[in-house]
């Protein structure tokens, strides 16, 4: 993986381990020449994953859709800003520029994200790995609903199998690495993908 987005939140929340777990994401990618591929934003976790990355070197590339793009919020300081037209473009061109994606804690916007990436994952219309990592737990309550889908039969195991979990950047980076896509669905074939 050479590049990967990065959803998280745009507050900063009120817990200091996932603040730092944050920072310490975008460290991680500078340090192993991964490009962070973000939603632009100085804001919040945002800006923190951003800061981390940047403060270590690394290759760092905001998208973000044009009417976000005010002082307040654009990210002063990013080496590539791209401008999308709205929110789909952003979420298209995030998907194109990236390898790899990973949900970090975050609020609506960040759940969007990852369940559209993971959607359209599980119809085949990319093959890239998708982490979840559950920095000081946040995600276990979600993690506990996706098995209930499972076990009441809305889920296929095979499809909660996509989201790549783990406590830590370090552990969630090598799981990811090692990534099996599932085969392409019968009945996509291979243009449709
Ligand atoms: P949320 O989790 O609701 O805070 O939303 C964060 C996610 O939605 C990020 O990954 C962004 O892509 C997008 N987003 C929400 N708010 C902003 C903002 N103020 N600036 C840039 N992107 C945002």
């Amino acid at each position: 993986m050479k590049s990967i987005a990065v959803f998280c939140g745009s507050s900063a929340g009120n817990d200091k381990v996932i603040f730092q777990d944050s920072y310490n994401l975008g460290k991680i990618l500078a340090k192993r020449n991964i490009k962070l591929v973000y939603g632009g934003s100085k804001l919040g976790l945002m800006g923190q994953v951003a800061k981390g990355a940047l403060d270590n070197g690394g290759e760092v590339t905001g998208v973000i859709p044009g009417f976000l793009k005010t002082k307040e919020v654009v990210h002063p300081n990013l080496p590539e800003l791209i401008t999308t037209k709205d929110m789909h473009e952003r979420k298209l061109k995030m998907h194109d520029l990236s390898e790899g994606f990973i949900a970090l804690p975050g609020g609506f916007g960040t759940f969007e994200e990852l369940f559209e990436i993971i959607t359209w994952a599980q119809l085949g219309l990319h093959h890239n790995p998708i982490g979840l990592l559950n920095s000081n737990a946040y995600y276990d309550e979600l993690i506990a609903m996706l098995k209930t889908m499972v076990r009441k039969g809305l889920l296929k195991k095979a499809n909660f199998d996509l989201l790549i979990i783990a406590e830590g950047a370090e552990e969630l980076l090598d799981k990811m690495a090692n990534f099996q896509p599932l085969p392409v669905p019968k009945w996509i074939n291979k243009e449709q993908t």
